[in-house]
């Protein structure tokens, strides 16, 4: 047996959708990207979404129409993927990591105001595992300190938040399409906002920053703005709406596997569980556990290498950012600085969730997971 940790799931629909394009006039800038922004747009509840090349170039146009400058800072959380807060840098913010809560794994809201001064300009939380932040909380802080709210939402697609959708509570909310993803278009990502203005200037900045004249003459445009070619091409928009059909579905045995991790792994003191909030419906992008190392004679690399040699190939999301020698040397981060993330990454390992993986499969891997703390215990 081999299981990964994700894994798309690609149907005959799926391809016939991309070969229909690839037969067409269009394959980039095409009639596929429209339908596949309004599609999101329309399932999101959102007004508008823009289409980029991936879910690092969606942040990038986030930042960027947020009006992210040198010197500005942006509040958001050490575990997420980096490119959270790499899209700030590369507009010349200074990303501003704030502490996770230790149950759910998102930002803690009650440690956020304390991060903020004069040179905050956002807040940019992710959903982590797909759990929707508290944003009643985090929007009470935005207003009183009149900052915006970018929401990576990269693993939150199909999330609901108090009945809610993500990508219809924050002033831009990013999505990325990659195959680990909830549905891929094999590279790809979105921004969702109800921003006309924000809309606008997303289309621009991704392609080039041009603004066409028509006035002066049909051949004619400008550059104002520095942009670049973030663009989607139709063959992706063409995968993206096929897989869309499918969201539902797949949200719905993510949930049901990992119900069935949480029942089984329930009673086991050795593990330490994630939790689902009561305003949470979590579309489970990754199914991540805690290994309580003080309770077991064997290290997390242990664990990982005998997981594997069982043929389970498991993740761990993430080394926090703030571990990166990037954000040490730029910013002067250090570990330590943040204790409850750290806590969670030293025990963490992420056990295999997709959609196509089988109920006989999930029981592979409870039974190897039980066996490993049985013979490991303290
Ligand atoms: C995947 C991911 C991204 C980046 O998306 P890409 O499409 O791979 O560029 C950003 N943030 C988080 C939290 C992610 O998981």
């Amino acid at each position: 047996m081999l299981i990964p940790y994700g894994k798309q799931w690609i149907s005959d629909d799926d391809i016939a959708a991309v070969v229909e394009v690839l037969k067409s006039d269009w394959l980039t800038c095409g009639p596929k990207v429209d339908e596949f922004e309004r599609s999101i747009a329309d399932y999101c509840n959102a007004k508008y979404a823009v289409a980029f090349s991936s879910g690092t170039s969606a942040l990038h146009g986030a930042y960027f129409v947020l009006g992210i400058k040198k010197g500005d800072e942006v509040v958001t959380t050490p575990m997420t993927f980096s490119a959270t807060a790499n899209g700030a840098v590369y507009c010349g913010g200074i990303p501003v990591f704030c502490d996770i809560k230790s149950d759910t794994l998102n930002i803690d809201p009650a440690k956020i105001e304390g991060k903020i001064n004069f040179k905050t300009k956002a807040i940019a939380i992710t959903d982590f595992a797909g759990q929707p932040c508290d944003f009643d909380a985090i929007k009470e802080i935005a207003e009183k300190h009149n900052l915006l709210v970018v929401e990576d939402g990269a693993h939150a697609l199909g999330s609901e938040y108090k009945g809610k959708k993500v990508g219809s509570l924050a002033d831009l909310t990013i999505l990325s399409f990659h195959p680990v993803k909830t549905i891929t278009s094999g590279e790809g990502g979105m921004v969702l906002t109800d921003n006309e203005q924000f809309a606008r200037k997303l289309k621009t900045f991704r392609h080039h920053g041009i603004v066409k004249k028509p006035e002066i003459g049909p051949w004619y445009y400008e550059i104002e703005e520095l942009g670049y070619n973030y663009r989607l091409t139709d063959i992706h928009c063409a995968l993206g709406i096929s897989q869309l059909k499918k969201l539902d579905k797949f949200v719905a045995r993510r949930r049901e596997i990992v119900k069935k991790y949480q029942e089984a792994f329930k009673d086991i003191p050795e593990i330490i569980l994630i939790k689902e909030e009561s305003f949470a419906k979590t579309a489970w992008h990754i199914y991540p556990v805690q290994f309580d190392l003080a309770k077991l004679k064997i290290s997390r690399k242990e664990i990982f290498e005998k997981l594997a040699e069982k043929g389970i190939k498991c993740q761990v999301h993430y080394v926090p950012v703030h571990y990166m020698p990037f954000y040490q040397k730029t910013f002067g981060y250090k570990k330590g600085d943040f204790p409850i993330a750290e806590k969670y990454y030293d025990q963490a390992i992420t056990l295999p969730l997709f959609p196509k993986l089988t109920d006989e499969e999930v029981e592979y891997v409870i039974e190897t997971v039980k066996e490993i703390i049985n013979v490991n215990k303290n």
